[in-house]
């Protein structure tokens, strides 16, 4: 029986290869119809045999293309109308209409793509920049919408008339594919050395592996910016790249060519090889195998690497030039500052580090730097997350205004929503930097422009001094909307959770400003949206010398146990005072005591950071949560004591840090491991955070509990705090698409506006 219907479907369906596939399938059961773009997505008007029509609508949902997203599907039975044929009508209204389509996220070369590659009789043979319509670059080179060619910084090739065959063919895997390109028509690799001088070579990449072989660094340009690149198995170049680039302990990620080669130094499970091959070819954290194949200083006093496979079509040309196991793959940048994408600002920046450039003349738009993640016991970590996943949008429970977010001030990103989706950013990086600042900049209006949003909300940090916040500030013609910072965190997670029921919201990280103006880090609230009010905290420490306390964990050790033993601490008798210049100690000493520059912190961060210092292990750190790193990676999983955890109950509960750092003092002296101490002070960690919410459930009734902060990015304490509240029987939320560091931020920042909005 012939019927005839349409079906409207939304998602991520325009700029995917989603209408040629419809075409295809179509001509696969003998329908006839078209397929049109639409505001909301893609239409399909279809006509044929029921059965067909039926095994038509099953395929869609299972064959769909790899970039494409399906939300939704309405169906609808039409008039049967006589089409001859199928057809994929051109957007009458292209502009209007693609406006409200989602532009795709950059995406790793396909296995199409790669067979082609690597063959001798295809045209685009080991042509670095094949791609087609399920691969290649879309957000770092996409200047404007619609997706279209003359938008992005493909613009100056003019597809040669075989690339415009295949571009024109909706049989056809590069039917429009904007990014088309071959030998003749598109792209080119060019090597040189750092004085900017052309290296002649007739394969600049072959030459260029040559040159990482014999142990040179050489800065290659990629999709989202560049790489420094070395041989990781050569340990005098990876300790001159650190020396170069003044980058001491901070691990270097690394690349290898298949899972084969990863096993040879990393363990992974079938779930972290899902993870690593996935589209989206995110850098990885693995558990590191004893082995003595790579370079000792790649992730130095650290249990992981990060480890990504080949995305480019370049990478892959590399790894087949020489038969590399693995290579250093490290964003290239000033320390501090974002990812540099520009070939005259990688000559004028990276020429101290670098001894050869191997540059390309498509310009990269808008820098993405790799993206992080681990896989947990319970959830899948987020640690960083820019190519490969933005700006695909994080879908809300409910319809939204349109409202931009300035994120906070470290890692930072910024987030604008409208209707259902919430835009984050790539991961921009620390404000402070006056390269980060541009880019922030930058990134607000290319994501403004790209999701056609004039947000007439802005949501900022309620801290004066955030540089995101100041910007905020400065806005007209919108309303502002200032908004806690640990209330953002609660609130990005439930959202990415679809909820917006109360929650306790446990909120551990290292700096944000709290209501009564000291730097919160260690709290419990219980949240919605709307509001928050705040049920326990870590008690105040001082923080002598304020940002200087951050960066040296020694001057955290001092306050702890002044904190704890008051002016006799200097009586402890423990290593750590020792070694500290006692002229040092006396000046950190009378800080504390006058209230000189020692703002007050119940930051968790900091806790850690003491601790470490306490037990000997690090005074200063040259990268964030180093010292908290270190003490996770020692901690010996064996101990399950704990030290004693009191809490000091009034309106707000306290849970004062004195009986932990008298534990960990008694210990010492003891001569117990430091590996021991570090786990009990997780134990211990984890113990009171969970009693406290037990507490808190038989007061309010309140069932879930939402974990956000920087400090769950240390594995034991979320794996130790999920599996106790479980065991509680709690609903424990955690996040699932965005960082639980400062770069989640933005997106809870933009709810909880929303909220506020609301309420007025
Ligand atoms: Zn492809
Ligand atoms: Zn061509
Ligand atoms: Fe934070």
């Amino acid at each position: 029986m012939i019927e005839a219907k349409v079906f409207e479907i939304s998602g991520i369906v325009q700029g995917v290869g989603f209408r040629p596939f419809i075409y295809r399938l179509a001509k696969q059961y003998f329908l006839s119809g078209e397929v049109s773009n639409t505001e909301a997505g893609v239409c399909v008007k279809i006509e044929g045999e029921k059965e067909n029509i039926d095994r038509f609508y099953k395929d869609i949902a299972q064959k769909k293309p790899p970039l494409s997203l399906i939300t939704n599907v309405s169906i609808f039975p039409a008039e049967i109308k006589g089409f001859k044929n199928f057809l994929i009508a051109e957007s009458t209204n292209k502009n209007k209409n693609s406006k409200t389509a989602l532009i795709p996220q950059d995406v790793s070369i396909c296995s199409d793509c790669l067979t082609e590659l690597l063959n001798p009789q295809n045209r685009r043979y080991k042509y670095p920049f094949i791609n087609c319509t399920n691969c290649g670059p879309r957000y770092t080179i996409i200047k404007d919408v619609p997706y279209d060619r003359r938008f992005t910084t493909m613009k100056p090739f003019k597809m040669c008339d075989s690339c415009f065959a295949e571009y024109q063919n909706p049989e056809d895997r590069r039917f429009h594919a904007e990014p088309n390109a071959c030998h003749v028509c598109g792209p080119n690799v060019l090597l040189f050395d750092n004085r900017k001088k052309p290296i002649k070579t007739q394969d600049p990449i072959a030459e260029c592996a040559n040159l990482i072989k014999k142990g040179y660094i050489v800065a290659v340009k990629g999709i989202g910016g560049f790489h420094f690149v070395a041989d990781a198995q050569n340990n005098k170049a990876v300790f001159t790249l650190r020396e170069k680039k003044k980058r001491p302990d901070k691990p270097f990620a690394l690349m290898s060519r298949d899972i084969e080669d990863i096993e040879k130094f990393a363990r992974i499970n079938n779930d972290e090889k899902n993870l690593i091959e996935s589209l989206a070819r995110p850098i990885v954290l693995l558990k590191k195998k004893q082995t003595d194949l790579l370079s000792e200083h790649i992730a130095p006093n650290n249990n992981y690497f990060g480890v990504m496979l080949p995305y480019t079509p370049l990478h892959y040309l590399l790894f087949e030039r020489q038969n590399f196991t693995v290579l250093i793959m490290t964003s290239a940048n000033i320390s501090g500052e974002p990812i540099i994408s520009d070939n005259n600002k990688a000559f004028e920046k990276l020429s101290g580090v670098a001894d050869f450039f191997l540059i390309h003349d498509r310009k990269i738009h808008i820098q993405c730097d790799d993206s992080i993640l681990k896989k947990n016991q319970y959830n899948l970590e987020t640690i960083r997350r820019s190519r490969g996943f933005a700006p695909s949008p994080i879908f809300l429970n409910k319809k939204t205004a349109l409202i931009l977010a300035c994120g906070a001030e470290l890692k930072n990103t910024i987030c604008i929503t409208k209707k259902n989706k919430a835009f984050v950013s790539q991961y921009i990086g620390d404000l402070k930097s006056f390269a980060a600042y541009k880019l922030f900049e930058k990134t607000i209006s290319h994501l403004k422009k790209i999701t056609d949003v004039k947000p007439q909300i802005i949501a900022f940090d309620k801290h004066p001094d955030y540089l995101s916040s100041r910007y905020a500030k400065a806005l007209k013609n919108a309303e502002l909307i200032g908004v806690w910072h640990h209330h953002a965190h609660i609130i990005s997670c439930i959202a990415e959770n679809k909820t917006d029921e109360p929650v306790i919201g446990i909120a551990l990280d290292g700096t944000g400003l709290g209501t009564d103006n000291n730097i919160w880090g260690g709290e419990i609230i219980i949240a919605t949206p709307a509001s928050f009010t705040r049920k326990a905290h870590l008690s105040y420490a001082a923080m002598p010398g304020a940002d200087a306390a951050t960066k040296e964990p020694w001057r955290m050790g001092i306050s702890y146990l002044y904190g704890a033993y008051g002016e006799d601490f200097l009586n402890c008798n423990i290593d750590f005072l020792k070694n500290i210049d006692p002229q040092k100690i006396r000046i950190i000493a009378e800080m504390i005591q006058k209230k000189i520059n020692s703002p007050l912190t119940s930051s968790a961060g900091r806790l850690f950071d003491g601790v470490c210092a306490i037990l000997g292990l690090k005074n200063k750190i040259t990268f964030e949560a180093q010292a908290a790193m270190e003490l996770e990676n020692i901690a010996n999983p064996k101990i399950t004591d704990f030290y004693k955890c009191e809490r000091i109950k009034k309106e707000v509960c306290q849970i004062p840090f004195a009986p932990i750092i008298k534990g960990i003092v008694s210990d010492l002296r003891q001569k117990i491991p430091v590996s021991d101490i570090s786990a009990k002070f997780h134990n211990t960690i984890i113990k009171i955070f969970a009693e406290l919410c037990i507490e808190i459930k038989k007061e309010t009734k309140i069932n879930k509990v939402a974990l956000s902060g920087g400090v769950f990015h240390n594995s034991i304490i979320s794996n130790g705090l999920i599996s106790r509240l479980k065991n509680a029987k709690f609903e424990v939320l955690t996040h699932k698409q965005l960082p639980a560091n400062d770069g989640g931020i933005s997106l809870g920042q933009a709810v909880i506006a929303a909220a506020v909005m609301k309420k007025k």
